[in-house]
């Protein structure tokens, strides 16, 4: 079975674009693959290094895994900080990558702002413990966001380079399988993974500005829809959305140059498990004040019961750090087989 993992991090209220881009995905790939869910705690320091309710954070990110229909038996759920494996891959990782890759990355430049002497060194190295949280269970599909997908693509490179650099002594060991780049097969310890980024909506934007990705991290609340958002918080919040003033076009071409059109419809597609071109055969012609009401009914009926479930599986921390511990345990013994297949390859002692 093809092994997917993905992570989430608990850096605030998980929102739509967590849901639809990621969460919703990680429920339907448990049918045909060996699924790794992971709340990746130790990336939430990048950013921001003292959180005062992080227990909280991770439980509200695992009960949503759990409320969305992730079955911690079946498949794997854990927090990353349970192991360590994790971040001693990325320090090799550290190594393998070079500079002018990291610089090129978008999310560095955005998270980090303005004063980029100030932010962690941390925020610079996410990408490749991102890389290492994948690689070290050597996944092979990887169910994000379309804002991820630049980290994907290094996670390749950095895949890349310890194959060929490693590629005389992991032959030896027999370790290795075998991949292809391009029509050229490579005999490889690491395989290339492959982002899963497809749906009508790949990127939710903000509910505020057409052209920003909602984010946990946007100040404004009214900039997303939060799972734990209730009934009247998401009719408010969609009512206030931003839009133009023009109807909604009755053929996909028509919401290119409208970005917010384009985002609620997409966010209408999404929940309802249709193409924007159908929903653009139903509503197209008409006014947002036909259509908003429409959504705020659609967005309420998929997000109330995972809402309602989040809230009941929240009253009972302790069922779900002991979720936590058991999915940490089966990781741990998964990347520590990787580790001292690494630690060989690169010849350490041990
Ligand atoms: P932060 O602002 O702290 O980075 P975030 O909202 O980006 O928070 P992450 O934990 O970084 O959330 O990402 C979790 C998953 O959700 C990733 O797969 C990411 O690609 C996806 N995701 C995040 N925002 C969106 C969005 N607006 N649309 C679609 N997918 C998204
Ligand atoms: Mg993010």
């Amino acid at each position: 079975k093809p092994l997917v993992f993905s992570g989430v991090q608990p850096t605030g209220n998980l929102h739509l674009g967590n849901y639809l881009g990621a969460i919703r995905k990680f429920v339907a790939l448990q049918e045909n693959n060996d699924c790794i869910y992971c709340v990746v705690d130790l990336h939430a320091l990048t950013a921001q290094l003292v959180h005062e309710d992080m227990q909280t954070q991770i439980r509200s990110i695992t009960a949503a895994f759990l409320a969305a229909g992730i079955d911690p038996k079946k498949h794997i759920v854990f927090n990353q900080s349970q192991v360590p494996q994790h971040a001693e891959l990325a320090w090799i990782f550290n190594c393998v990558a070079r500079l002018g890759w990291m610089n090129r990355m978008t999310q560095f430049k955005d998270k980090a702002g303005k004063d980029r002497e100030q932010a962690s060194l941390g925020l610079y190295a996410y990408p490749s413990l991102m890389a290492a949280d994948i690689l070290v269970y050597r996944a092979t599909h990887v169910p994000v966001g379309d804002d991820q997908k630049q980290h994907l693509e290094l996670a390749r490179d950095i895949a890349m380079k310890f194959n060929l650099d490693f590629h005389d002594k992991i032959v030896p060991t027999g370790l290795g399988i075998d991949i292809k780049v391009g029509e050229e097969p490579v005999h490889a310890y690491f395989p290339m993974v492959e982002p899963l980024i497809d749906g009508p909506a790949p990127r939710v934007m903000s509910l505020k500005d057409g052209t920003k990705k909602m984010s946990k991290s946007d100040p404004s609340d009214l900039s997303r829809i939060n799972l734990m958002d209730d009934q009247d918080a998401i009719s408010k919040k969609i009512r206030r959305a931003k839009t133009d003033p023009d109807a909604l076009p009755s053929e996909v071409d028509g919401l290119k140059g409208r970005p917010e059109a384009d985002n609620l419809v997409g966010i209408y597609a999404a929940l309802a498990d249709k193409s924007k071109a159908d929903v653009l055969s139903e509503f197209g012609g008409q006014q947002f004040s036909v259509f908003k009401p429409a959504l705020v009914d659609l967005a309420v009926e998929v997000l109330a019961p995972i809402n309602a479930e989040m809230r009941r599986l929240m009253e009972d921390p302790g069922h779900i750090d002991a979720v936590l511990r058991d999915g940490g345990e089966r990781a741990r013994t998964r990347a520590e087989k990787t580790m001292n297949e690494v630690r060989d390859i690169i010849g350490f002692v041990r």
